[in-house]
């Protein structure tokens, strides 16, 4: 659906080295943690009074991303984002990345350093350098790994293992946008695929579609929360939908839950998309995911810090029973709440 650019140059061409050299050649090292970066055996950093936190994450085509409709650079941008996002989801701060690549032959050096030039706007934005990485051929399809390290000090780490009874849950931004993006492109990618002169127009779906391409992780949220001196009492990041992860919480710290659905914040055009698509944009924000969202637990007590900031939600409580997972509807029903985790060993995706 999106255009491919008009160059096209085959990787062999050129050879894995001179590829590598090419798309890492503007990335520049930040982080007074990173002592070597890209270009030898391995990458020297130094953590003198720090915590180290490190998670991975793999993208594959055709299961994690759709070519006909993923712009290189989104691609790029988001597999580095979602990976800042799980070391904000510890409380932590991300400063450097390997990218690990297995590239078809489809595949030129200028949609590689498509790629790459997302990754180095994520980069910019969060503050992270890329110290290095691994380039392999694919005998079908992209596949790009991300391992990410960040930063904590011990005592400011949240686990999802934390929460306590009467404890608030807290969550950021807004749910279910970037499900509702996904449903408006694979409907155009359906439209396309039955007549390819097709153009698929976008407009009054810009939000929810770059929610889904362009995700942005929370680290806004993180220096409120120092900046208050609030430690949360357990966090997760929203990648499989609220649902899911209310149940990682509650299942970890072995306690329930009762969140209200007329605190669940939804954007505007995420509840007209959803109106379109005949769906409930509450089952959008429970089920849908992709949010990058925070979704995390406070005292009591430090609710008076947090209450005025507009990106923070409070959207119930913690109970004490365990695994009593409850959604209270408008008209004062609850509803049990589903783990309903986007699966990819599903076999209904
Ligand atoms: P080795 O043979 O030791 O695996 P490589 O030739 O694969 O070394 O890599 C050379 C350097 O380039 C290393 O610093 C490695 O981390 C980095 N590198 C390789 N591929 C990538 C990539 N896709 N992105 C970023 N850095 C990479
Ligand atoms: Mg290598």
């Amino acid at each position: 659906m999106f255009e491919d650019k008009e160059t096209k140059t085959e990787i062999s061409s050129i050879g894995e080295f001179k590829l590598i050299d090419k798309i890492t050649e503007s990335f520049k090292i930040t982080n007074t943690s990173t002592i070597k970066g890209i270009g030898d055996d391995c990458a020297v950093l130094s953590y003198p009074n720090k915590k180290i936190l490190i998670s991975t994450d793999m993208l594959i085509e055709g299961t994690h991303f759709d070519m006909s409709y993923t712009p290189l650079r989104h691609l790029g941008y988001k597999s580095a984002v979602v990976n800042f996002s799980d070391v904000y989801a510890m409380n932590g701060k991300p400063k450097q990345i390997v990218v690990s690549l297995a590239i078809s032959s489809r595949y030129s050096i200028e949609a590689i350093q498509e790629i790459y030039n997302g990754i180095a706007l994520a980069c910019k934005n969060y503050g992270v350098d890329l110290v290095g990485g691994d380039t392999t051929s694919s005998l079908s399809g992209l596949c790009i790994s991300v391992t990410v390290i960040g930063e904590a000090n011990l005592n400011q780490i949240a686990y999802r293992s934390g929460a306590r009874f009467n404890d608030l849950i807290c969550v950021s931004g807004n749910l279910g946008a970037s499900y509702m993006g996904l449903l408006v492109l694979e409907r155009e990618k359906k439209t396309w695929a039955a007549n390819p002169n097709f153009q698929p127009d976008l407009t009054g779906y810009e939000y929810v579609i770059q929610r889904f391409l362009k995700p942005e992780a929370r680290f806004d949220i993180i220096d409120i929360l120092r900046a208050k001196d609030i430690v949360p009492t357990s966090m997760i990041d929203i990648s499989d939908g609220l649902a899911s992860e209310l149940h990682h919480i509650c299942k970890e710290s072995n306690k329930g839950c009762n969140i209200y659905e007329d605190k669940i914040p939804i954007d505007p055009q995420t509840m007209l998309t959803a109106d379109e698509f005949k769906i409930s944009p509450v089952t959008a924000a429970m089920n849908g995911g992709e949010d990058y969202e925070l979704l995390f637990t406070i005292k009591q007590d430090d609710y008076e810090k947090l209450k005025d900031i507009p990106q923070i939600s409070f959207i119930g409580h913690i109970t004490d029973n365990p695994s009593a997972l409850y959604l209270i509807t408008k008209d004062s029903k609850a509803i049990e709440i589903k783990a309903q985790g986007w699966d990819s060993f599903r076999d209904n995706q």
